[in-house]
């Protein structure tokens, strides 16, 4: 991948107030900046635009699922608000990414690239089960990611465990990882992790990190040395 921008920080954070002090100490030369469920419920669209105006680009990881015309209602207004990245459900099926993907294309400015999650990797394979599913994880990734593909989708979030198995099934496509870890962090509530090193190493074109940066006792240096580590690599 050509982008040596990899890394995007997800401001995991309860208000405006609080990501934008974070936001304003990182480099938007070293990183792009997540804004999730938590900040867009409490902040709206204006953190968006904070963020911008500071120099970032920003993922949009609302995780749209619903029926095709909501979805492509809600991914319009994010492309309207010049988001660089956007996500949808991939379980929401075929005609429903389709639909996020005409609508993600419709507007005046540069599209958002849409993404869809496939399996989140706070889920380990007993919570497939859980849910009905019983085929293994790479293979529900592997179903996911190609619903995604032949719906017109750029890419898929998925955990660096998978990222080379879809990288030999489905090359230039573009794979998003969450669940980074640095080494001795603490894994919290995700199951499948991988160090950035290693999760670029096999294959993970951008990685959501979180927590290994956001409760970092200093989250600017680990930002440089995670960057620099990627850099070297
Ligand atoms: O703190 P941590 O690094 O675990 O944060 C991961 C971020 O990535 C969270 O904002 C979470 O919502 C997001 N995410 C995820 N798994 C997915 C998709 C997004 O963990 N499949």
């Amino acid at each position: 991948m050509s982008d040596s921008k990899r890394i995007i920080v997800a401001l995991d954070l309860p208000t405006e107030e609080q990501a934008l002090k974070l936001s304003a100490r990182l480099d938007p030369e070293l990183c792009r900046v997540k804004v999730g469920k938590e900040l867009f419920t409490s902040a709206g669209p204006s953190v968006v635009e904070s963020l911008q105006k500071q120099g970032f680009e920003v993922f949009l990881d609302l995780k749209f699922h619903d029926i095709p015309n909501t979805v492509a209602s809600a991914v319009r207004v994010a492309a309207d608000l010049g988001v660089w990245m956007v996500n949808v459900h991939a379980a929401g099926g075929e005609r429903m990414m389709a639909a996020a993907y005409d609508a993600a294309s419709s507007g005046i400015g540069r599209a958002p690239l849409l993404i869809a999650v496939t399996v989140l990797t706070s889920m380990e394979q007993s919570d497939l089960e859980g849910i009905g599913v019983t085929r293994s994880i790479d293979e529900q990734v592997l179903l996911l990611a190609t619903l995604a593909k032949n719906s017109g989708c750029d890419g898929v979030v998925c955990s660096a465990l998978e990222a080379s198995v879809l990288g030999a099934k489905i090359p230039e496509f573009i794979k998003v990882t969450p669940g980074i870890r640095l080494a001795g962090d603490d894994a919290s509530d995700q199951r499948r992790v991988m160090t950035p090193v290693k999760a670029v190493q096999g294959g993970a074109d951008y990685l959501v990190i979180g927590r290994s940066v956001t409760s970092a006792q200093d989250p600017v240096a680990t930002l440089k040395q995670i960057s620099l580590d990627l850099q070297n690599l």
